[in-house]
């Protein structure tokens, strides 16, 4: 399989995808199988897991999350006035 962005070669791993939550919060679901180009950095997920995870984000209240981290957020604007 070659990349469809610019040719190179990818490869298989095991990446994580970043979701949005109704309430603007960020989820995150790793593990899932995945290909990226060794080139670009282009990833693909295949058509079932897109729809897996489609259906977890259903859901996502009641799964159980495997840790919680914060992600600190810099609001450009703020900086630049200060
Ligand atoms: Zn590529």
């Amino acid at each position: 399989m070659r990349c469809f962005e610019c040719g190179g070669e990818v490869l298989e791993k095991l990446g994580a995808v970043r979701m949005t939550r109704k309430d603007g919060s960020m989820i995150i679901f790793k593990g899932i199988p995945m290909t990226e180009c060794r080139q670009c950095g282009e990833q693909y997920i295949p058509g079932h897991w897109v729809e897996k995870i489609g259906e977890l984000m259903r859901k996502e209240e009641s799964l159980t999350p495997e840790e919680v981290i914060s992600i600190p957020i810099i609001n450009l604007c703020q900086e630049v006035r200060t």
